[in-house]
């Protein structure tokens, strides 16, 4: 069979974190899983990082594995008796205190929302079900005006469309989830609630090089810099979930496509997540509707789409990655798919690595390559590779466990960790046993192999070679 090229990433939770549960979504076909430390005790996520390692092992094929941070999550304090009734047109007053609030009176544990907030101002409340707007300031509190009415309980999340909030997208309990979930090894960090570059800059200073970082875009504030934010971070993630209730909802699928675009463009790998077959939380089978969203996705040219609660507490988990895996195959196999899929996007101010890239799969399509194989350290090459979405699938060498990890993410790219190469021959002889034991190609077959020569140094992609299998 055909390997698919956009992958597939598994929330886990309870309903996938049995050891016999992992093998098999492995075996379904999930490429990558994410640890939601919106959820469970960090002892829960160590179990299933050991977990999902024991299962790579015995499937002999790299997983990723990214941490989602919760990030800054505004929610409304406690009220005294629970929860609170907000009437259409009340007028309601919030406090910053970490007090119970009352009948009429919203406290919040966020003074710096409460300084930022002026008249006009929208607070949607509970994912958007309630909405409130600012009417009036004073010193240090503020009126509101309910627009959507309802009960509004206890911790309920609080989203600010209107306004960029001067707040760090790394909280206190971020910096310790972060600190232990590189310790755990991930290959990536999530980080939520992103605003600006700035917030990618500033994770990216205790990070290092321990993992890569994929900016969640879910505010509006982050949309006006997609660009900028997508140049520093290194994936990005289109976080259905909190931009639904940020912006309205017809101004989530242009959003979607606008960020799967702009990352395209960037060569930065594109997960779609939240809500992609929500009906199978319960349900044997998705809805159409929820079909057509996850094809719509890999036709944009998504790198990979995302599972949340379908496999972290589903009755499915299983069937929904392998239902996720016939709807990327069908749209993979449609002719269509091919012709309309965003291509040709290196400009011409591109790296030799990018023009080599583009190279590869030009020759790729003339001469019919069974396969383009990446000599790569970071990672880097094989991205630049994929990012010109090759008909033949891509094949990143590495000398490293976590670089190979780390492309269990991008579209189309499967790897391998082999030792690095010290000469040409080395490097024909290696390429020609990697794609024959990965099955993608056979003796007669074209493979074009790219590398940097001199061999060992990062970043110096500079040599193409089109060997025909012997
Ligand atoms: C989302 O909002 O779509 C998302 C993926 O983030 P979370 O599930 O952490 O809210």
């Amino acid at each position: 069979m055909r390997a698919r090229d956009c992958k597939i990433v598994a929330t886990m939770g309870p309903a996938s974190d049995a050891p016999e549960r992992l093998a098999m979504l492995i075996q379904a076909g999930v490429d990558c899983f994410r640890l939601n430390f919106s959820h469970g005790a960090r002892e829960d996520h160590a179990r299933r990082m050991d977990a999902i390692r024991a299962a790579e092992a015995k499937a002999g094929t790299p997983v990723g594995v990214f941490a989602d941070l919760q990030g800054p999550k505004i929610r409304v304090g406690m009220f005294a008796n629970g929860e609170i009734k907000l009437r259409f047109n009340d007028i309601v007053t919030i406090e910053a205190s970490s007090e119970p609030g009352a009948d009429g009176l919203i406290r919040m544990p966020h003074p710096e929302l409460v300084n930022a907030l002026e008249v006009g101002d929208i607070l949607k409340l509970d994912d958007g079900k309630l909405q409130i707007t600012v009417t009036g300031r004073g010193r240090t509190q503020l009126e509101a005006r309910v627009d959507f009415g309802g009960t509004l309980k206890n911790q309920k999340g609080v989203n600010v469309p209107t306004r960029r909030i001067p707040i760090s997208a790394l909280t206190a309990k971020d910096r310790e989830d972060l600190a232990y979930a590189l310790d755990l090894g991930v290959d990536y960090i999530a980080l939520s609630f992103v605003q600006h570059p700035e917030d990618v800059h500033e994770a990216k200073a205790l990070i290092g090089d321990r993992a890569g970082i994929i900016a969640k875009i879910e505010k509006p504030s982050a949309l006006t810099q997609i660009e900028e934010i997508v140049e520093v971070a290194d994936a990005v993630m289109v976080a259905r979930g909190d931009l639904g209730v940020e912006l309205p909802p017809e101004q989530v699928p242009i959003a979607q496509r606008k960020i799967i675009r702009t990352a395209r463009a960037a060569g930065k790998p594109v997960i779609v997540a939240t809500h992609m077959l929500e009906s199978m939380v319960e349900a044997a089978t998705p809805t159409r509707a929820e079909a057509s969203d996850v094809a719509t996705a890999v036709y944009q040219g998504a790198d990979a789409v995302m599972l949340s609660a379908e496999s972290a507490v589903g009755r499915h988990p299983q069937s929904a990655v392998a239902i996720m895996d016939r709807i990327i195959r069908a749209v993979e196999d449609d002719e269509e798919y091919w012709s309309s899929l965003p291509r040709d996007m290196t400009p011409p101010q591109a790296t030799t690595a990018d023009a080599i890239a583009l190279s590869a799969r030009h020759i790729a399509d003339v001469v019919g390559c069974a396969a383009l194989v990446a000599y790569t350290a970071t990672g880097s090459s094989a991205i630049r590779v994929a990012r010109e979405r090759p008909r033949c699938g891509v094949i990143g060498l590495t000398p490293f466990i976590n670089t190979a990890r780390k492309l269990a993410l991008v579209w189309g790219v499967r790897s391998m960790v082999t030792e690095d190469v010290a000469n040409v021959e080395e490097m024909v002889a290696k390429a020609d046993a990697a794609v024959r034991k990965l099955g993608v190609a056979e003796t007669g077959d074209r493979v074009a192999v790219i590398a940097g020569i001199p061999f060992g140094r990062a970043g110096k992609t500079n040599t193409i070679r089109v060997l025909r299998l012997e």
